[in-house]
């Protein structure tokens, strides 16, 4: 990602007039999300402001992240990258202030369409209803209130994450707990990149290397829209601590507090509920 942040964040706020102001306390979040630092841009904001609420919060990571790209000579080996994204989620963690880690300890299974999405170790290829089990157990352990997964793309159509959102579905069935989709607001990732394109950010790139704007899901069938403007501090700390992730996200410590609450101070999520009418404000 390489854009600049100059959406006027109002426009975004605008939305929340009709919301539906949160009613219901909850008592217990589980975040699944597929490698370390996926907590950290999609719901880090959400997790913290639950923490500052007195909710408890539990991370469940799905894989080690071992095929991630890392800067050159960072690592020698894919289980040393492992090892080290381990302690980096877990240093992530401790800073949104998660109250219980889990690593489920999955093979990363690679972009769509490389060689590692065959490797019979990979998170895509587990048997999905034992997945859903392990993490209907830590649901029933917990008395999780609210299950957070993904959309059914997984945002970007990586083979981890669109099993995340059949792991999060399934564990909901099983256990009855409902579930909310995390995901990017499509429409507001356009106009973004469109600015940054204005504004000469991809000059110089290809058709090709250009971010493609198929991330996430329309507005129109988004319903949940969390006000995260207060947290996006703990949103950078948590993502600075996965150094061995800074490529392409290095942009990001060289905003200002006013882009960074206007690029990332906003939460975008599907409700179990979606096509009642309302627009949510919390996952309540
Ligand atoms: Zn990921």
């Amino acid at each position: 990602m390489y854009w600049t942040f100059v959406v006027p964040r109002n426009v975004y706020l605008q939305l929340n007039k009709q919301a539906v102001e949160r009613s219901t306390l909850v008592a217990t979040i589980l975040y699944l999300h597929a490698h370390p630092d996926d907590e950290s841009m999609l719901t880090a904001g959400s997790m913290a402001r639950a923490k500052a609420n007195g909710d408890r919060v539990i991370l469940v990571t799905s894989t080690n992240g071992e095929e991630g790209e890392y800067p050159e000579g960072f690592v020698s080996s894919k289980e040393e990258l492992a090892e080290v994204r381990r302690k980096e989620v877990a240093a992530s963690a401790a800073i949104i202030g998660v109250d219980r880690l889990v690593l489920l300890g999955y093979h990363d299974s690679g972009m769509a369409g490389t060689e590692a999405n065959s490797n019979p170790a990979a998170y895509c290829n587990a048997d999905l209803e034992e997945v859903a089990k392990r993490v209907a157990e830590i649901i029933k352990e917990e008395g999780v209130d609210v299950i957070v997964g993904y959309d059914s793309n997984g945002g970007y159509g990586h083979p981890d994450h669109i099993m995340v959102h059949k792991v999060a579905v399934r564990a909901a069935e099983i256990t009855g707990v409902p579930c909310f989709q995390a995901t990017m607001n499509r429409d507001f990732m356009n106009e973004m990149m469109k600015m940054a394109a204005e504004s000469g950010e991809f000059d110089g790139l290809s058709e090709d290397e250009r971010p493609s704007g198929e991330f996430g899901t329309p507005e129109a069938q988004l319903d949940t829209f969390i006000d995260v403007a207060d947290y996006v501090d703990v949103k950078k700390r948590s993502l600075e601590v996965h150094k061995s992730q800074q490529l392409g996200v290095d942009f990001v410590f060289k905003l200002t507090d006013e882009q960074l609450r206007m690029g990332f101070g906003t939460e975008w999520m599907i409700s179990p509920n979606f096509g009642d009418g309302n627009r949510r404000t919390w996952m309540a």
